[in-house]
């Protein structure tokens, strides 16, 4: 298999990373979760009473951040400044204040530079909101995931019961929706399909049925 870059955007908990992560064992590629990384800086700032409103106390804080991912027994773990942050960074908290983190642009040119690196030697699938369109425009395959805004939060709500995260299913709801609300508007790389992005919508595939279009996609390259 030819080393190439899968691009994966779509809105909050349709499926990307479920997909990224079952293309990457697929096709022995490394997995990029750039959300995760947008939420270890949402934690670092939530944790040091950083006012991200403030341009200087963002820029010296973007300094003292060290963001590397570890696979640990088959599971991707993301790490903030040598602590793994995988469990937290799924919080509620976080989740309620990633979306405008995400719109400041110094915190978006410091990820996408080491997002860009990561991808340096290809053979990677990334997920997030500006993969295809900014972080790797010239990706090989960029897939435009949508599902339905109930069955995005029914399976987010399953997904955070699982690792013990008590959130309600209205909560979720309101979070999914203005998550899409501000990272759809920001006037920072917004969250859009790319003009050379194949859509899946998934709200009546299993998983397996949407590893499988999207391995099909793979395989017609
Ligand atoms: O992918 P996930 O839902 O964990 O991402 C959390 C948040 O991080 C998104 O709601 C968005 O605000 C931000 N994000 C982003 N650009 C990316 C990936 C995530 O702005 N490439």
């Amino acid at each position: 298999m030819k080393r190439i870059i899968v691009a994966i955007d779509g809105l909050s908990s349709c499926g990307k990373s479920t997909l990224a992560k079952g293309l990457a064992k697929s096709l022995h590629f490394a997995y990029l979760d750039s959300g995760a990384m947008y939420r270890a800086v949402t934690l670092y700032f939530l944790e040091n009473n950083i006012n991200y409103n403030d341009p200087e106390s963002v820029a010296d804080a973007l300094q003292h951040i060290e963001i590397h991912f570890e696979r640990i027994d088959g599971q991707n773990r993301t790490f903030l400044n040598g602590r793994d942050v995988e469990h937290d960074i799924r919080e509620m908290s976080v989740s309620n204040h990633v979306s405008p983190v995400s719109a400041i642009s110094a915190v978006r040119r410091a990820m996408v530079a080491q997002q860009q690196a990561m991808g340096k030697r290809r053979g990677i699938v990334a997920d997030g909101r500006d993969i295809g369109t900014v972080v790797f425009p010239d990706a090989e395959l960029k897939i435009y995931l949508i599902a339905d805004a109930d069955v995005r939060t029914s399976r987010r709500h399953l997904e955070l019961a699982a690792k013990g995260i008590d959130a309600e299913w209205d909560a979720i709801q309101r979070n999914l929706l203005e998550r899409d609300r501000i990272d759809s508007g920001r006037a920072d790389s917004p969250l859009r399909q790319a003009e050379d992005a194949l859509v899946i919508d998934n709200t009546l595939l299993s998983e397996e049925q949407q590893l499988e279009k999207a391995l099909a996609l793979v395989k017609e390259l």
